[in-house]
């Protein structure tokens, strides 16, 4: 598995595999690599003929008091992890790379950036299209690929490349839950094993959502109800937020339909989580 730091190197790299003929996919992520990651990366070798997974702890979208420092990280696996979903490269660069000495440039996304996790983390989602622009710049590829893991942050890039004219296909893939229902996550190695066991009532509670939404019920407020009573009554939870809003638009939902985002944040301990479903 070879490693690309630099982006000179990393664009040297792009230039031959285009001369060959080759579709470029690339997998955006923060590195601490899990299955849900190793959806994405197989997906892109499925779609391409080079996969580039970024691992990259994006500074610039933590907040003051997040978990940048702690965040965990582990190179020598995210290798193993990455070849063996089929990638041919990691770009993995220094921060100093990315944001040099007397860097100024920031992408914002408006408005849709301000609801759901922008209202507790207002700088996230400028970080978040900052990178990936940077990212798209220096990769430049064919496909890119997303989780829906991360709802919000997939509506957000989609606006972000339709508007910004980016000639490059996003492609969401669907969320990778372990055995137990909970929503793969390089954060859930921070949760003890009863915050973990309490984190499961995200799972139950949105699959409690869906359940009931398929026998009919089409009012936010009975949905968002059910997945709040199901998390209240774990005692080391504290709700973010529950609501419901129309993807990938993020527009306002009177009532719950076809395309309806259920979304998703719920701290146990230190630990903020997010979850979601999309209605069909
Ligand atoms: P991260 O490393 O957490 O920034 O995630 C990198 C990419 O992997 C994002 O597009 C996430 O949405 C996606 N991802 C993370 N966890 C999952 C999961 N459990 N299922 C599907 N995609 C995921």
């Amino acid at each position: 598995m070879r490693v690309i730091e630099a982006a000179a190197e990393m664009r040297a790299y792009i230039k031959e595999e285009k001369k060959a003929g080759r579709r470029i996919g690339l997998v955006p992520t923060m590195g601490y690599l899990h299955d849900g990651h190793r959806s994405l990366i197989e997906k892109a070798a499925s779609q391409n003929d080079t996969v580039i997974v970024s691992v990259f702890v994006n500074p610039t979208q933590f907040g003051a008091g997040e978990d940048l420092e702690t965040y965990p990280r582990d190179l020598e696996r995210d290798k193993e992890t990455a070849e063996a979903g089929g990638a041919k490269v990691i770009f993995h660069p220094p921060v100093g790379e990315m944001y040099p000495k007397g860097y100024k440039t920031y992408v914002n996304v408006e408005e849709i950036t301000g609801i759901l996790c922008g209202k507790s983390r207002p700088t996230h989602f400028r970080g978040v299209t900052t990178v990936v622009s940077k990212l798209f710049n220096i990769v430049s590829p064919d496909r890119a690929y997303f989780g829906l893991k991360d709802a919000q942050q997939l509506a957000v890039i989609c606006r972000m490349v339709e508007d910004m004219n980016f000639d490059i296909e996003i492609v969401p893939c669907p969320i990778v839950r372990e055995s137990d229902g909970l929503a793969m996550s390089s954060r859930n190695t921070y949760l003890s094993v009863e915050e973990r066991r309490q984190a499961l009532s995200l799972g139950r509670g949105l699959a409690a959502a869906r359940k009931l939404y398929e026998g009919g019920e089409k009012s936010i407020e009975k949905l968002t109800g059910i997945i709040r009573n199901e998390i209240d009554a774990m005692p080391m939870s504290e709700i973010d937020y529950i609501e419901a809003v129309e993807f990938p638009s993020l527009e306002p939902v009177v009532s719950a339909g076809r395309g309806t985002l259920i979304a998703l944040a719920v701290k146990f301990g230190n630990t903020r989580l997010i979850d979601n479903i999309i209605l069909d």
